[in-house]
């Protein structure tokens, strides 16, 4: 063998070891070196904003994309370099701070499917993901995804078709999500109002983790929401912000319930894992 051969070997060989410990690295995160059967669930810190990940059994869902291109660095963090493609993204409405990610995303991933609320909203951002996502399913009530092994995905609200409609609060046609793994349950209300909440008390079981509405926000988390679904662990997506959020009066209202609360902000991105019993729940700084 000659000493150039001998050359090529080794950094063959030093690849190899690279693609491995990166591969390890990412399997540890998202979570599925732990087994096969466990369904993982990411809460980013992508500042002010929502962007959820979901790694289940039988797909990869994106909800939200957060209001920059940091999503971008987030989903090479625990999706494995190779996989350049996601089943369902969804947006739960127009607004800049859970479309403007998505974006970048529709730009770089292959997206099965879209969903959308409907609703219309007149900014160039949603004008360019209306753009890139022609073939949107419009959600309301009623609406699955089956994400493998039982688990799945249950829209809540909106209560009809919202195709085509201007609200006067786009919030209020939040996509909102109830995630079910075994006797795991995650709810998504992505910006939901206090109103929309009472409107769907009725089917709401206890949570195990709420993904607290609108940054936590006084317009969201109704007391009467809270005591319904009486979460044990509250996830604040929420950065730096003009609006004085999350509202001290909302989080303690929050731990009035008995739920621990956590803030993206100042403990990082959350992480929950689930076998399909209580979720096992872990903060990184990706
Ligand atoms: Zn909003």
């Amino acid at each position: 063998m000659t000493k150039k051969l001998n050359k090529k070997i080794g950094s063959l060989l030093l690849l190899i070891f690279f693609v491995a410990i990166t591969t390890l690295l990412q399997q540890n995160l998202s979570g599925k070196a732990l087994a096969d059967d466990r369904l993982v669930v990411w809460i980013f810190d992508v500042g002010q904003g929502d962007a959820i990940f979901i790694d289940a059994l039988d797909g990869q869902v994106l909800i939200d994309g957060g209001p920059s291109a940091e999503i971008l660095e987030k989903l090479s963090a625990v999706m494995p370099f190779w996989d350049r493609s996601i089943d369902l993204v969804v947006n739960t409405h127009p607004h800049a701070d859970h479309v403007t990610g998505l974006n970048y995303v529709l730009e770089r991933y292959e997206v099965e499917e879209v969903w959308v609320s409907g609703q219309e909203y007149g900014t160039e951002a949603f004008a360019y993901f209306e753009k890139l996502t022609p073939n949107a399913d419009t959600v309301f009530q009623g609406e699955t995804y089956d994400l493998g092994e039982g688990a799945k995905l249950i829209v809540l609200w909106p209560k009809t078709s919202l195709n085509n409609m201007l609200l006067d609060d786009v919030n209020d046609g939040s996509i909102t999500l109830l995630l079910t793994y075994g006797e795991t349950t995650i709810l998504l209300p992505a910006d939901l109002g206090i109103e929309q909440e009472a409107e769907i008390l009725d089917q709401l079981p206890h949570i195990d983790v709420l993904k607290v509405g609108h940054q936590g926000s006084m317009t969201s988390s109704g007391l009467d929401f809270l005591k319904v679904t009486t979460p044990d662990v509250a996830v604040i997506p929420v950065g730096e912000n003009d609006y004085g959020h999350p509202s001290s009066i909302i989080v303690e209202r929050l731990r009035s319930i008995g739920a621990a609360v956590l803030r993206t902000d100042l403990d990082g991105d959350v992480r929950i894992v689930s076998d399909g019993h209580e979720p096992e729940i872990r903060i990184f700084d990706l």
